[in-house]
């Protein structure tokens, strides 16, 4: 999981207000300190730190002074929590809707950044990622000044099915970017990708060209792809980037291991750009989408109910009548131990493991430890034990399971895990929604 650190702190931090036998000022300030010097190792800005401090403290005030408690101190906790949950989606909702490519029609996408931040690797990510979801899919690389830059996107596009253009010999990107879209136009592809030439810093040479392109191909969305790794100087770069080729997006690459992720996405926000993935490795899939809400109710363990039902709905493409059906099940909360096997392997085939359960509600941190392998192996395992369940068992809400299972060669605990896990997923339609728990009761009460 991104910022697993950050992550870690924060429900440390909250945990800790739940085991306070009473909520006042100093559990209040204790909690807030820690939230804080969590959020400023991860590089967010120390004035947005403060700000979160001061607005927090002013909500529970005020909540508290309306009697929003009605003086009991797990009402107290709600509140705290409630508002330290949305000072947090503050920090990275920049408050704009970004750009959504639409089906039927060209929907060029410009890719914009300085050398390096992952911008060639994100254009194929990004193909990757509409082609999975039905679009027509396509690459146009205008890199003509980075050598071998065609070669890149030529080997990673094939790789990823996805069909490019580009030239060994014509040395003017704004005529390659012309040409490819308009050949790509013609041929009604959905979503066209522009590769454009990255430098080592901001130089007005990188900015009047990809003006120039931009005025050639009249983008759709421009976004800039930009590196986690900066920190909080993403506030900066992003600013220059702005005033010379406004740009309607931002993708923060290279999230996987940069515990200052946190800084850039803050800093961006700041901008009031629209984050629209996460880069989060170096694979084709390693991307992830991007929203203020389901990124802190992931980033706090609270799982992102919306986005596990988006990439449901992906895997539904291959079987659309079969995910109607579970669709149905899931909402209405009848959910069988074979469904729940026959989803636990459609997010097998999904992608990394990790990604996928963090988006589970609830789920336990082992099943996230370890690597993306391991983690596959742990949700074999549980297959096998359903392997040994009868027709009725797989049936029922497991209740009747545990005798028979003891019989399968596993361990107790082992089936525990599985019932959990289950009970678990067959509860997510209640918390539909991406809410948890403490947030839904909190939300009531105001
Ligand atoms: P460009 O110069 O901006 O086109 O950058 P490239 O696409 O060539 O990427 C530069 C390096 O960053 C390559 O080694 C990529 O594999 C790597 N990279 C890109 N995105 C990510 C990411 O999200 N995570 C990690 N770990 N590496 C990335």
């Amino acid at each position: 999981m991104v910022l697993a650190d950050l992550g870690r702190k924060l429900n440390a931090a909250l945990s800790s207000l739940n085991r306070a036998p009473v909520v006042d000022d100093k559990v209040l300030d204790i909690l807030l300190k820690e939230v804080c010097a969590a959020l400023l190792e991860s590089d967010v800005n120390v004035k947005l730190v403060a700000s979160l401090r001061q607005k927090v403290k002013a909500k529970v005030k005020a909540s508290l002074e309306s009697g929003a408690d009605k003086g009991k101190d797990v009402n107290r906790k709600n509140i705290v929590q409630k508002a330290i949950f949305d000072e947090l989606v503050q920090l990275v909702d920049p408050g704009v809707e970004p750009y959504k490519p639409k089906k039927g029609q060209s929907n060029v996408i410009m890719a914009v950044g300085l050398q390096g931040n992952g911008k060639t690797t994100t254009c194929t990510k990004l193909a990757v990622y509409y082609q999975r979801r039905g679009f027509k899919s396509c690459i146009v690389c205008a890199d003509t000044f980075r050598a071998g830059a065609f070669d890149q996107t030529r080997q990673s596009a094939t790789k990823a099915k996805v069909a490019y253009f580009g030239s060994y010999t014509e040395t003017d990107p704004v005529s390659i970017a012309a040409q490819g879209v308009s050949k790509f136009k013609k041929e009604r592809f959905d979503v066209i990708i522009v590769d454009t030439s990255g430098r080592h810093k901001q130089e007005s040479e990188l900015f009047e060209e990809m003006v120039q392109i931009g005025e050639a191909v009249k983008p759709n969305m421009t976004v800039m792809i930009l590196d986690a790794s900066i920190g909080q100087a993403a506030e900066a770069q992003s600013r220059a980037f702005k005033d010379s080729a406004d740009f309607g997006a931002i993708i923060v690459t290279k999230m996987d291991g940069h515990a200052k992720g946190g800084g850039a996405i803050s800093a961006v926000a700041v901008t009031k750009t629209p984050i629209i993935f996460l880069g989060v490795g170096e694979h084709l899939h390693d991307l992830e989408k991007f929203s203020p809400q389901p990124f802190i109710s992931k980033l706090l363990g609270l799982g992102d109910v919306q986005g596990l039902m988006e990439h449901m709905q992906d895997i539904a493409t291959q079987n659309p009548d079969k995910q109607k059906e579970m669709a149905k099940k899931l909402e209405e909360g009848k959910l069988s131990i074979r469904d729940w096997r026959e989803q636990i392997q459609n997010v097998m085939n999904m992608g990394p493991i990790s990604k996928i359960a963090s988006m589970i509600p609830g789920l336990p941190q082992e099943l996230l430890q370890g690597s993306d392998e391991e983690g596959s192996q742990r949700m074999k395992r549980m297959i096998y034990i359903t392997d040994s369940m009868t027709a009725s068992e797989l049936d029922s809400d497991g209740s009747p399971f545990m005798e028979t299972a003891r019989g399968s060669g596993t361990s107790v605990r082992e089936v525990e895990e599985l019932l959990c896990q289950y009970r678990m997923m067959a509860n997510m339609a209640k918390q539909a929604g991406g809410k948890n728990g403490w947030l839904q009761a909190a939300q009531k009460m105001q």
